[in-house]
């Protein structure tokens, strides 16, 4: 059985079809610039990426030239192949706690949480539209960037503020990147043998985020409202003193919009090294000695750190911390600076095991009181393993 797994942004429709249930990616791709002019899109197929200009107006035609490039590189030979659709959605507030099958009432409520993801779930709704008008016959089903998060206690997702803040405008921690964290952390219970764990997630990638999962149920999360909360990020703050932004909007005249995208897209790595947002490009001026560098690589790294260790606490214990997403997955040095900080847990490092990118392996010493691994995560596989269990119902 095929099943389709997307990612809608405004501009964009990221896609990778798998033949299930052998979790075989039969092709992928990435249609870019949709409806701003010069639009292209690039393929994935039989090991060769293939990318073609071609105007696209609306994510309806996007779907479309998709369907063209699966019949004719016989990929399918009809639609009806394709049983379901899961599409990434970033926010599905304290609705949705599971990928579920999308009725007009689940739309209704993705478009609702707007107010809360206004440059995401507006998005996924219009390539969800598409996406049922091209594929009519195909199981469609929503997978929440929140959903693994739901589960956090009420006093680790309330803030300390006025309960009509929560009540009245749904203020509260909704975390993201559950899906990956979900991914990761059900992959560390097959390679332990065992579901009774205490794992540290962290997904450090150019947007970052570190969950504590107990029993395979997460109760805490780094990111909040918004995915700005947290760890210091490529170009994102992290968490803040909240009176900066009142005092420097006032110092400066900035509206709620310009003050947004400075601690948003302004921030972070980039601010600090004054070089880059990319952990690339900030380890190549460390090793140039640049002072701004190493500050920035250092705040990041001692940010992390406190997160591991908070969460240990609240769990009192971690049987493993495992790496993924760009940073975690392959940054040698960022791994490594972080396990050393945590020597005091008692947690170290294999040098040698350490020296990977991209492949899931345990990098800590055998002595280590705390397993510390890599596992490259895999939101798209678990899209579809989501959307094919709502279809084999
Ligand atoms: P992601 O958002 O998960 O795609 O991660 C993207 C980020 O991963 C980039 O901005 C880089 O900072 C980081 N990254 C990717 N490859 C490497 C590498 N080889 N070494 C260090 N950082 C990397």
């Amino acid at each position: 059985m095929k099943i389709l797994s997307v990612n809608a942004g405004s501009s964009s429709l990221k896609f990778q079809l798998y033949e299930m249930p052998e979790e075989r990616v039969l092709i992928s791709g990435n249609f870019e610039r949709i409806g701003v002019g010069n639009s292209f899109y690039t393929i994935k197929l039989n090991g060769e990426k293939i990318r073609k200009e071609l105007e696209l107006d609306n994510h309806e035609q996007a779907f479309k030239a998709l369907v063209n490039e699966l019949k004719e590189n016989n990929v399918v030979e009809s639609l009806d192949e394709i049983k379901g659709i899961g599409h990434r959605i970033v926010q599905g507030g304290d609705y949705f706690d599971k990928t579920v099958v999308i009725d007009d009432e689940v739309l209704s409520k993705i478009d609702e949480l707007s107010k809360l993801a206004p440059l995401h779930n507006p998005a996924a709704v219009t390539g969800i539209k598409a996406a049922i008008d091209v594929f009519p016959s195909a199981l469609q089903t929503a997978v929440f960037d929140t959903a693994f998060h739901q589960t956090m206690p009420k006093e680790n997702y309330l803030y300390a503020l006025p309960m009509k803040w929560y009540t009245d405008y749904k203020v509260r921690r909704y975390g993201a990147h559950g899906t990956s964290h979900k991914y990761i952390s059900n992959r560390m219970n097959e390679i332990l043998g065992r579901t009774d764990t205490k794992l540290i997630t962290c997904h450090i990638g150019n947007g970052a985020s570190i969950s504590a999962v107990v029993n395979g149920k997460c109760v805490n999360t780094s990111m909040g409202l918004t995915p700005n909360a947290g760890l210091i990020m490529g170009t994102r703050c992290g968490d803040i003193d909240a009176s900066i932004i009142p005092y420097i909007m006032e110092k400066t005249n900035m509206t709620p919009k310009e003050i947004d995208n400075v601690i948003n897209k302004e921030s972070g790595l980039l601010a600090i090294s004054m070089r880059s947002s990319d952990s690339r490009d900030v380890e190549a001026g460390i090793n140039e000695g640049d002072e701004n560098c190493i500050l920035a690589q250092r705040m990041y790294v001692r940010r992390i750190v406190d997160y591991i260790a908070k969460y240990y606490v609240e769990m009192e214990g971690c049987d493993a911390i495992i790496f993924t997403a760009g940073v975690g997955e392959n940054s040698i040095t960022t791994r490594k600076a972080i396990i050393e900080k945590l020597g005091i847990l008692g947690v170290k490092l294999d040098e040698e095991a350490n020296n990977l990118r991209g492949e899931e392996k345990l990098i800590s010493a055998k002595d280590s009181k705390i397993a510390c691994y890599v596992i490259p995560t895999d939101e798209e596989l678990m899209i579809a393993r989501d959307t094919l269990a709502l279809v084999n119902e």
